[in-house]
């Protein structure tokens, strides 16, 4: 029987079976990825086959079917190992503030390029819309210029009072969203909004700690009333990519792959080189300074880990 892993736990996997019911599934044998190491065989999104045990309502993965795509992150204590978050993503959307909390460009750029480098749609989602005064909105159109100007589809809206959420239903349609940001930016909210089943626990920034909200960093399936599912990825703030040279870091900002080819040399990293079209483009204010400075700041972080 073919099915879809929706919630894992460690050891135990929530599957949709393909008439619709959910068997808990353990694992047989074992399940190796080609080239990583992974404390998770299995992850959410994941099609597998299971077998059901002799009563019917347990059952075992059988089989991986083979991934679209999927996301990892760093696992804490194993330095070599990952910890895959979910697989077969048909986008990610992240949820942004620009107040309480506010979240920065720089965050929003290294999500950004995550997503480029796992080869995901992106979406950014600016949420908690009726705070906002005049000169709020003013600073969101600009955050929002930058970001629509380079191809990622925006929006804005309040999850508390739900507005603009059918939009937003229509862009998530039949397909496997991800959902990412910082904690207190009201993803939890935006879910209730689009599935009223789902009864996610909200709160505010201070009561999160102390009542130890979301403390699994176990993603889950949700699927919505009109097709599709949300991912809602609990604790998981940021996502790592295995392996970003520094020299590929340009490819996965698309304003500069657009360019590249008209720097002087091919191997143009974009910092200081004579006849960089990537430069020129920040000085002539086609490319906005904050992707300059995140582009910098990744690519030196990243050069100094490797
Ligand atoms: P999460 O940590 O991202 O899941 O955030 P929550 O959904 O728990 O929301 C954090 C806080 O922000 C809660 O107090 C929510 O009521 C509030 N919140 C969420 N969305 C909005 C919004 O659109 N407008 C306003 N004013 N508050 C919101
Ligand atoms: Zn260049």
């Amino acid at each position: 029987m073919k099915g879809l892993v929706i919630k894992s736990t460690g050891s135990w996997y929530q599957v949709l079976a393909s008439g619709g019911e959910v068997y808990s599934c353990r694992i047989k044998g074992k399940f190796r990825i080609k080239g990583i190491v992974s404390t998770n065989p299995i992850a959410v999104g994941d099609e597998v086959d299971i077998s059901l045990e002799e009563d019917q309502e347990k059952g075992i993965i059988t089989k991986l079917h083979p991934r679209r795509n999927y996301i990892i992150r760093k696992s804490i204590n194993l330095s070599k190992s990952v910890q895959i978050i979910a697989a077969n993503l048909d986008q990610a959307i992240l949820v942004v503030t620009l107040a309480s909390p506010m979240t920065s460009l720089g965050f929003i750029d290294r999500f950004l390029v995550t997503a480029e480098a796992y080869d995901i749609p992106a979406v950014v989602i600016f949420n908690k819309l009726d705070l906002f005064s005049d000169e709020g909105l003013e600073v969101l159109e600009q955050f929002e210029d930058i970001y629509k100007e380079i191809g990622y589809r925006c929006f804005r809206i309040s999850a508390l009072e739900g507005k603009n959420i059918d939009e937003l239903r229509r862009n998530l349609q039949n397909k496997t969203t991800l959902i990412a940001g910082h904690s207190g930016v009201g993803k939890s909210t935006l879910i209730n909004q689009l599935i009223p089943s789902a009864e996610l626990r909200t709160g505010d920034i201070s009561a999160w700690s102390e009542k130890g909200k979301h403390t699994t960093t176990f993603a889950e399936m949700l699927e919505l009333p009109e097709g599709g599912f949300i991912i809602d990825t609990p604790g998981i703030q940021e996502f790592g990519v295995v392996d970003i040279e520094p020299q590929e870091l340009g490819h996965f900002f698309p304003e500069f792959r657009e360019r590249r080819n008209q720097c002087k040399y091919h191997n143009c990293k974009h910092i200081n080189e004579p006849g960089c079209a990537i430069l020129e483009a920040v000085e002539n204010e086609e490319i906005a300074p904050s992707r300059y400075q995140s582009y910098l700041s990744i690519y030196h972080g990243n050069e100094t880990r490797n």
